[in-house]
């Protein structure tokens, strides 16, 4: 029976994880759940259905509505709350999914604590990667990918010789904008942006896939996860979301990961490894799905990519003011204060006016993302939207 604490409860990732656990009751047991003050009903029937003992939530007014749903566990308030149950000494396996920096202090903590860490969180590696992975390897903490392409190189690197890999080549989808040119992106909307073709996701992270900042993003996390440079990763554009991504070895072997675009297989992985867990009722049927597409991504149409490489090789606190810099253009993009391309001028901005300094802890990194953050704010402001 491993014991879990699952953070970002109510959100995509969350979800999903309270589903994979609900077909394996004998497996897993929920002792602690966390979430934002937004979907309280939610959350508290999730206390409710997992009779999780613990629940952390990011203030008071948002305890308090949880304790007036009838919920008796104990309700935590703050961010030390979410925290306090990353390292809750009755938890085996946390689940690392916060969206955003938020998610940075409390994936820290379970990896202080040595838990097994599910860690969707990939924000947590982007900016502080280094630290959090040495970390790891002092409180042998492990760090199991559920991001899908991790997931997917986790799978085709295990057993193997890190000396022998040639190159880590991460798929993406294209986003919802895959084959426009950058002139005719300038005026698409929100809903446009969040109708992403093949997975089902958070709004922030769908914003992402749209703007092709999520696949920067996982090139950085790839990087940390699995210790392999910049210059050794590849992005190729794969539409039907069927190979989650794949490793090329010295002798120009390729061996990658298949699968249905469900977010619940690398889930289930990370909650159940080295074991596999049966899902009967997902399978992907190659002779339907009828051809596997690869193509290059159109690094002009979508300059997120190249910034987030570029933040990769500049290293020191760059990344953390990146991803800072992304989720608060990310969120004015989503309130419509800010257009789709600027939310890549906003980013390179703040990489421009940034002056990096090297990471030796996880606060540092969080200074960064709000240097960055305040950075766009006034950006936005001067643009005379905000
Ligand atoms: P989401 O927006 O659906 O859910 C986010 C969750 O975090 C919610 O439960 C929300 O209440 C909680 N949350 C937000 N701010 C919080 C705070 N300050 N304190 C406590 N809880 C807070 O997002 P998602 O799509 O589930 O993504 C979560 C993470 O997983 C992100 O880092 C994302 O990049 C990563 N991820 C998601 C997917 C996917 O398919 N959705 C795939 C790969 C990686
Ligand atoms: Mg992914």
């Amino acid at each position: 029976m491993r014991r879990l604490a699952v953070l970002g409860a109510t959100g995509s990732i969350g979800e999903s994880t309270l589903d994979v656990v609900r077909r394996f009751p004998d497996r897993f047991r929920v002792v602690a759940l966390a979430a934002g003050g937004r979907r309280i009903d939610r959350l508290a029937a999730q206390v409710r259905e997992t009779g999780a003992r613990w629940v952390a939530v990011p203030d008071e007014a948002a305890a308090e509505a949880l304790r007036c749903r009838g919920v008796t566990a104990e309700v935590l308030a703050g961010p030390q709350g979410l925290v306090q149950v990353a390292g809750l000494e009755e938890a085996d396996v946390v689940v690392s999914a916060v969206v955003g920096a938020a998610g940075l202090l409390p994936t820290y903590a379970a990896v202080l604590a040595g838990k097994i860490v599910a860690l969707a969180n990939k924000e947590s590696l982007v900016a502080a990667g280094e630290v959090v992975m040495a970390a790891a390897r002092r409180t042998g903490a492990r760090i199991l990918p559920v991001d899908s392409e991790h997931s997917a190189l986790f799978q085709a690197l295990e057993g193997r010789d890190p000396g022998q890999v040639r190159r880590l080549i991460l798929t993406a989808s294209g986003g919802p904008f895959r084959g426009r040119s950058r002139g005719s992106l300038a005026g698409v909307g929100v809903d446009e942006a969040l109708a992403h073709p093949n997975w089902s996701m958070g709004p922030k992270i769908t914003v992402d896939s749209a703007t092709l900042m999520n696949k920067g993003l996982e090139v950085i996390e790839a990087r940390w996860l699995f210790d392999v440079p910049a210059d050794r990763i590849d992005v190729a554009v794969h539409p039907e979301s069927i190979v989650h991504s794949l490793v090329e070895f010295v002798d120009g072997s390729l061996i990658g990961q298949l699968g249905p675009p469900d977010m619940r297989i690398p889930i289930a992985y990370a909650l159940s490894h080295p074991e596999r867990l049966p899902l009967p009722d997902l399978s992907v049927d190659l002779v339907r799905a009828g051809r596997l597409t690869f193509e290059e991504p159109d690094r002009d149409a979508f300059p997120c990519l190249d910034l987030a490489y570029e933040a990769l090789r500049a290293g020191g606190t760059v990344p953390a003011v990146l991803s800072g810099a992304n989720e608060e253009a990310v969120a004015a993009f989503l309130a419509r204060r800010l257009g789709f391309l600027e939310i890549a001028e906003a980013v390179a901005a703040a990489l421009d006016a940034h002056r990096p300094h090297p990471l030796t802890t996880v606060q540092e990194a969080l200074e960064a993302d709000l240097w960055a953050r305040r950075f766009v704010k006034g950006w936005v402001g001067r643009r005379g939207r905000g």
